[in-house]
């Protein structure tokens, strides 16, 4: 598949919503899946495997976000893109679909400008860290094949866990993880850790992040988790 004619899945119940976004993505360029319920959306996914999902949060059969977990649990689809569409706007909505792992949140009625800026953007975030071994932010250089870790140009020693961290974090700047979501990346889900473990390692990355002096990069976002940036 070439880089510009990417696969976007489409999952939205309402038809005639569903055929502007059609419309509009076939004119950008990309190839398109369409799916109208939850169930149509996971026969897509079973077969296919596109480079960013847009996801109607309120859908028969299976909900948005229930689609969204399957696909952020699931080792074959987690790192595709999603693009939650919501009519509901609560504060509290926001960070429940971003708890599900979508990668970005957009509240009914978009403008549809501005929903294909935001495709064409997180394809190319996801691009850049698919094809990039070195991942980048502020000062902080993480390179994934040596293991080495620099701020400001220095050296930071990281044990194993705590690198992990970072770059689960570097590949997705500013994204809200919870210790849950961390917790099953980082430890995998079938060992049996206390969340509290996650705040331990948390707070060592901190402090080998800050050892030679900085910021603190890592963002406590209250009853949500953590964040880089
Ligand atoms: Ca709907």
């Amino acid at each position: 598949m070439t880089a510009n004619k990417a696969t976007v899945l489409v999952v939205e119940d309402e038809h005639a919503q569903r055929e502007i976004l059609l419309y509009n993505l076939k004119a950008e360029g990309f190839f398109v899946l369409s799916a109208a319920d939850g169930d149509e959306a996971l026969l897509h996914l079973e077969e296919n495997t596109p480079d960013l999902i847009l996801l109607d949060w309120m859908l028969p059969k299976v909900s948005g976000i229930e689609i969204c977990r399957r696909v952020k649990k699931s080792k074959a689809l987690q790192t595709i893109p999603v693009i939650m569409l919501s009519a509901r706007c609560e504060e509290f909505d926001r960070v429940r679909g971003l708890e599900t792992g979508a990668d970005d949140y957009v509240v009914k009625p978009y403008s549809v400008v501005e929903l294909m800026a935001r495709v064409r953007g997180l394809l190319r975030r996801t691009r850049a860290s698919v094809c990039s071994k070195q991942l980048t932010f502020e000062d902080i250089v993480l390179d994934s094949e040596t293991y080495r870790v620099t701020r400001d140009g220095l050296e930071v020693k990281l044990g194993p866990t705590e690198f992990r961290l970072l770059s689960n974090f570097m590949e997705k700047p500013l994204r809200v993880w919870s210790r849950e979501q961390l917790l099953d990346r980082i430890w995998g889900q079938n060992i049996y850790v206390d969340t509290r473990t996650v705040d331990v390692h948390i707070g060592r990355l901190r402090k080998a992040l800050c050892k030679h002096g900085g910021n603190d990069p890592i963002r406590t976002v209250r009853s949500a988790g953590y964040s880089l940036g």
